[in-house]
């Protein structure tokens, strides 16, 4: 027991020790911490749609009737866990993405594990962007696969390391999100497509967090560069601007077939329940024009927020990246103590000495909301010290 011990005491003394919060309630686009509202803006509900009372009440009056209105699925989805729900919420996200098929998986997580994991064996490799998120690391750790990470985004990296190693490997793919969720930054998804074709790779983008923040279909970054077609594999989570819980994995029909066959993560866990795929596809089929101007509300508030607090990001994720992980979390404190939810975010979640706060705009927030905040955090005289 001794060595966990000394471990935690190690974790707290780097300040990385994590533990849940005492959050009492979300209501809107704030949130009660100890019987104090703030600002949140530490959310994935970039629409803002998860505390909607009235979509909720909505969706309720006219689907608790419905034979799939159930609080369990009670069995994996190869078993007894299907329904008709699951197979219509798959087919509408083949006409969002303009893709042939369509897996829903319980997580993200899952979904890139169980992805990554089963469609790269021994023989095979993977290229992976470094700051791609855990859920692709641990699949390609699962993965009897040989693995390279090149530098974020250095495409010239990723080339010379495709050069090297490329044909010494049967199937290869190139994996990163589009939006990166710890610095906002965005993918060069056509030199991404101009490499994976070059080096007869498939190419795999994870959209979490542009899934319903891009495109005209909210489909993400690919759709709003015109690219989904050039992507092999699109994985996206419905628990961040969607509101709700799972993740699907779109692709052709072999890839899924594939997946249903091999994917242990899709396999062997009870599926998430059918009330949860009512309120998606309530969501999808019934307020996607509500869904579509809360992406452009939030679309015109980060463009405005770049202007004024310039980073690497392009999309509504803002890093405030302090270095020291003390000093982000003294800060992290003082602007909550001003009534902005805002958490520190430390090593290893990021890599060491970018200890930083990452902002997460939400549609319904005020532009002059954040121009406070940044006030508030060039007023925070201790940082210099
Ligand atoms: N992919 C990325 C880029 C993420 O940031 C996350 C979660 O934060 C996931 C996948 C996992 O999604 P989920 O929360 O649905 O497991």
């Amino acid at each position: 027991m001794q060595n966990y011990i000394d471990k935690l005491i190690e974790l707290k003394e780097n300040d990385s020790f994590r533990s849940i919060k005492n959050i009492e309630k979300r209501i809107s686009k704030y949130i009660f911490v100890l019987d104090r509202k703030m600002l949140n803006l530490s959310s994935n509900d970039y629409l803002n749609v998860s505390t909607n009372k009235d979509l909720v009440f909505e969706f309720l009056d006219k689907h608790k009737k419905d034979d799939e209105f159930l609080f369990s699925s009670a069995s994996a989805r190869l078993l007894t866990g299907n329904s008709k729900s699951y197979n219509i919420l798959e087919a509408d996200f083949c006409r969002l993405f303009n893709k042939e098929a369509a897996l829903l998986f319980n997580t993200g997580y899952q979904c890139n594990q169980g992805v990554v994991s089963s469609l790269l064996k021994k023989g095979d490799c993977i290229f992976s962007d470094k700051l791609n998120h855990a859920s692709i690391v641990s699949g390609l750790k699962l993965s009897q696969a040989e693995h390279f990470r090149y530098k974020h985004n250095d495409y010239d990296n990723l080339e010379k390391i495709l050069k090297d190693k490329r044909n010494q490997y049967q199937n290869a793919i190139i994996i990163s999100e589009s939006v990166f969720s710890m610095d906002g930054d965005i993918a060069d998804l056509k030199k991404l497509v101009e490499l994976k074709k070059k080096y007869n790779c498939l190419l795999m983008i994870d959209e979490a967090h542009a899934f319903g923040v891009f495109g005209e279909h909210l489909a993400g970054v690919a759709d709003e560069l015109n690219l989904l077609n050039d992507i092999d594999i699109i994985t996206v989570t419905l628990g961040k601007s969607l509101a709700s819980m799972g993740a699907v994995c779109l692709s052709n029909k072999t890839i899924i077939d594939f997946l249903i066959n091999k994917a242990a993560s899709f396999i062997f866990s009870t599926v998430i329940p059918p009330v949860n795929i009512l309120w998606s596809r309530f969501l999808l089929e019934e307020k996607f024009e509500y869904l579509k101007g809360q992406k452009e509300k939030l679309n015109i508030l980060f463009n405005k927020v770049h202007k004024l607090y310039p980073t690497v990001s392009s999309s509504q994720i803002i890093p405030v990246v302090v270095k020291d992980a003390h000093k982000t979390k003294e800060l992290a404190l003082y602007l909550q103590n001003k009534g902005y939810y805002v958490l520190p975010i430390n090593p290893p979640t990021v890599p060491v000495g970018t200890s930083r706060l990452r902002i997460s705009l939400t549609a319904d927030i005020e532009y002059n909301e954040i121009d406070n905040l940044f006030t508030e955090i060039k007023n925070a005289t201790f940082l210099a010290k």
